[in-house]
């Protein structure tokens, strides 16, 4: 067994292991990053990049379809499995190389591959050969797709995101499972792309939306393009052949038995801290059985101990990762002179169409705080740009504080939802009240004036102005 001896251990090569790694390293040159697996990141190999590639394939495939209601033919459109399936593994290749290039540029000696795993508080063993002792240690050891039980005799016809971004055609058909963030994207995007598919989703979530209208007004919609089961009644999933038959209670409430190339797991991600053997620390764990970390500083407890990305359990999101890495590599680093770090107003976008967004505080969160809040809204099937472009279809709603006239939190689904929640949420961070963000600039004719109905809605809601005049594309900012 070889042993290494090091000031700080990383356990995990993904974004928030890499963005650790380069904080850590500024307070130290004893130290590790341990990859278990692929280096390169769920990101940009399985995740936000691969996803997004296959998601501008299919939007662009329905763009083409759509061109009728503008007079335009464009004849049928075609899609190539294997052409899109190829353009979207050459790019996502070409983005992991570029984590690739960075993860070599680091000191062979300071890079290890093998999984790792805690032998007491200050030791880990490395696959079977390398034991290291680390002073301290950051966790950042992501998530894993999370699969039910009875899905396993499904054998080979059982997928999970990281087989779609290696396909080097597209199947005939697919059940996707989970009305979630990752259910939502794909199910859309390979209907799209002429896969039959059909979404089950749970207790009739759609994506992350707590608001019950807009989360009314995101299930109508896509269940007005795919066939989508927001609170699906399953009977039976079983494998005859080499297909996937699922029998189900329709909407409707008939019975239907249909049969797939593939099930598509989306029911959601665990942590990935169950084989790090952490009964073997002293390390204080939550309810869940992760880690009982500081969000602000990323440390365990009183612990020399620090976790961060998905690995926390808390919030699966790409800059959170980068953010938590940061702190967890920096304070490992540093310790004990432990910092905290400001927080970022919250922000989570699903890349559907029309996209859904969540910014700052969402619904269900106002209502569990039980802090009074006032609502506007706008309707986007009626906004003025949104109807030009043909793209006029979604609702959203945004919240605000009646003690301080300030933008507290908002929920949509909208077309160019991931520009509108930029807005939103940089004006919430900048603690900017309605009346404050109704002053800035609104060009004409934007799907932005959709926000400033919402807010004119909000700002008379919170009674501090006046009634909204219906209907006006062209009132301007002061209308
Ligand atoms: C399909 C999909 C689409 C997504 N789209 C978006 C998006 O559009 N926007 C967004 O913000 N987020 C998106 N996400 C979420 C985002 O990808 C994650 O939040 C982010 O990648 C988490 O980074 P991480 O560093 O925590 O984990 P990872 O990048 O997964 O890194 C963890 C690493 O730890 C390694 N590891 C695990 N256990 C051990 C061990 N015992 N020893 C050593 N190494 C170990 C793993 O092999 C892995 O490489 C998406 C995710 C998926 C799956």
């Amino acid at each position: 067994v070889h042993e290494l001896d090091v000031d700080v251990a990383i356990i995990g090569g993904g974004t928030a292991g890499m963005a650790a790694y380069r904080m850590a390293q500024t307070h130290t040159e004893r130290l590790v990053l341990i990859e278990a697996d692929r280096w390169g990141t769920t990101c940009a190999r399985v995740g936000c990049m691969p996803s997004k590639l296959l998601i501008a394939a299919a939007d662009a495939a329905h763009a083409a379809r759509g061109v009728g209601r503008f007079g335009l033919a464009a004849g049928a459109v075609e899609v190539d499995g294997r052409a899109v399936m190829e353009r979207v593994r050459r790019e996502r290749d070409r983005f992991v190389g570029f984590v690739l290039d960075a993860v070599e540029s680091w000191p062979e000696a300071r890079r290890l591959t093998g999984g790792a795993r805690f032998l007491d508080d200050h030791h880990l063993m490395v696959g079977d050969y390398t034991r290291v002792r680390a002073d301290r240690v950051v966790v950042a050891t992501g998530s894993r797709t999370a699969v039910l039980d009875e899905w396993r005799a499904l054998g080979d016809r059982l997928i999970v995101n990281d087989d779609v971004f290696d396909w080097r055609t597209l199947p005939a058909s697919v059940a996707v499972f989970g009305g979630g963030v990752i259910g939502l994207e794909l199910a859309q995007a390979l209907h799209r792309l002429d896969v039959r598919v059909r979404l089950f989703g749970k207790g009739g979530a759609v994506g992350p939306l707590g608001d019950p209208r807009v989360l009314e007004r995101a299930a109508a919609i896509f269940r007005g393009e795919y066939p989508f089961l927001p609170d699906a009644d399953v009977e039976s999933v079983t494998r005859d052949g080499d297909e996937v038959v699922v029998a189900f209670t329709d909407a409707d409430g008939e019975r239907k038995v249909e049969r797939f190339d593939y099930l598509l797991a989306a029911i959601g991600r665990r942590p990935d801290v169950d084989g790090l053997d952490l009964d073997k620390t002293s390390l204080p764990l939550n309810e869940k059985g992760g880690l009982h970390f500081d969000p602000r500083t990323c440390r365990v407890g009183d612990s020399h101990v620090f976790v961060a990305g998905d690995a926390t359990g808390e919030v699966p999101l790409l800059h959170v990762a980068a953010d938590e890495g940061r702190v967890a590599g920096d304070n490992a680093g540093r310790f004990p002179d432990v910092r905290g770090r400001p927080r970022r107003a919250e922000l989570a976008v699903v890349f559907s169409d029309p996209g859904i967004a969540i910014v700052g505080a969402g619904h269900r969160e106002l209502e569990q705080l039980g802090v009074p809040f006032a609502v506007g809204e706008v309707d986007y099937g009626d906004q003025g740009r949104a109807r030009v472009i043909g793209r006029n279809a979604g609702l959203l709603r945004v919240y605000g504080a009646p003690d301080t006239g300030k933008l507290i939190g908002a929920e949509m689904v909208a077309p160019a939802a991931e520009h509108l929640a930029h807005l939103l949420a940089w004006a919430i961070q900048a603690d900017r009240t309605v009346q404050d963000v109704l002053d800035s600039p609104f060009y004409h004719p934007v799907l932005e004036e959709g926000l400033r109905t919402a807010l004119r809605n909000l700002r008379h809601a919170l009674a501090m102005g006046p009634p909204p005049i219906e209907r006006c594309l062209d009132c301007g900012p002061g209308g």
